[in-house]
């Protein structure tokens, strides 16, 4: 935090490539705002052969801390002094902070989902069906463990990428774990009661596309995610909604996964409402550039 008698704003902000098109700084600094932090968000274009120097810049100008993302959220770990335990287990960071001028890494975008999810629904005591082994499905899967989730459904089409987040989940012993390839439509465990697509399908541009499922197992009161943030209402959702099934957008993820990070970066507690609002009006800016924010 900035001592009270400096005028000089705390520094974060992002570090990735490509980073144009990012809604996160709009986000956070509608927070920084809305609670009189002196601060400032600054995203950052980084190549990959740059991040050590934006790494080393990042701790000689004493920013208090940063998001890594694509593609740097492995890259990034040899460079930093710690890693908190849950984005050891994940392997992937999402999130430094600076901690009296230690980097500590911590991958925030499972625990964003699990707040996000525990607006309509809690996981724990609740078998989940997830589609996708990448850095999300794992982030995702890491903390729906830990969250007390009692069995994890994995479905990917990469059979060796679910068999290999199988046994992150396995090593951690929380809860009951099953993996399946993706072949034609996916099953849904029929004791999931949370489905999750935590794949890259639905997509801007590519919002036609959507995960094969097996639409007969998605009943009524099924809890239905997206971690895709745009578009909000994906043809995924919209499917599911057909069923009767309650969803949850991809945005509550990034909102929350943002608002820990300001947590982890200022010791302030943001207000979401705030943050989502000004989300939905950078995406919206950004599909309709004028008027918008970049
Ligand atoms: P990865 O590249 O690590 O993983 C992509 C996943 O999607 C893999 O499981 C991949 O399967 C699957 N996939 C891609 N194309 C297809 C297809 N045609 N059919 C079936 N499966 C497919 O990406 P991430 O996990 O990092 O990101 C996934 C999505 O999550 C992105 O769209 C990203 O925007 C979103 N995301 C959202 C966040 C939020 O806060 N809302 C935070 C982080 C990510 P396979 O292994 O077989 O290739």
């Amino acid at each position: 935090m900035t001592s009270a008698t400096s005028l000089l704003p705390d520094l974060t902000g992002s570090f990735s490539s490509p980073a144009s098109g990012n809604p996160t700084g709009a986000m956070v600094e509608a927070a920084y705002v809305h609670h009189g932090i002196n601060a400032r968000y600054i995203n950052c274009e980084v190549a990959p052969d740059a991040l050590a120097d934006a790494v080393a810049g990042a701790r000689a100008t004493g920013w208090i801390g940063f998001n890594c993302s694509l593609p740097h959220k492995q890259a990034i770990i040899p460079l930093l002094d710690e890693l908190a335990p849950s984005a050891e287990t994940i392997g992937a960071v999402n999130c430094v902070v600076n901690r009296g001028g230690r980097l500590i890494g911590e991958n925030t975008d499972g625990r964003g989902f699990v707040a996000a999810l525990r607006e309509i629904g809690d996981p724990a005591g609740k078998a989940v069906t997830i589609l996708g082994a990448g850095g999300a499905a794992r982030a995702i899967a890491v903390e729906l463990a830990l969250a007390g989730a009692t069995a994890l459904h994995i479905v990917n089409r990469d059979a060796a990428r679910a068999e290999e987040l199988g046994g992150v989940l396995a090593d951690l012993n929380r809860c009951e774990v099953t993996v399946e390839e993706w072949i034609g439509n996916a099953k849904v465990s029929p004791s999931s009661s949370i489905l999750v697509n935590a794949t890259s399908l639905g997509l801007a541009p590519d919002g036609d596309s959507a995960p094969a499922v097996d639409w007969d197992a998605v009943r009524d009161g099924l809890i239905v995610c997206d971690v895709i943030p745009n578009p909000a209402r994906t043809r995924f959702l919209a499917r599911a909604e057909q069923q009767g099934a309650i969803t949850l957008d991809g945005r509550g993820m990034l909102t929350n996964q943002a608002a820990i990070n300001v947590r982890l970066w200022t010791g302030i507690d943001p207000d979401t409402a705030v943050m989502r609002e000004r989300l939905d009006e950078a995406i919206e800016g950004w599909r309709h550039p004028v008027g918008g924010d970049r």
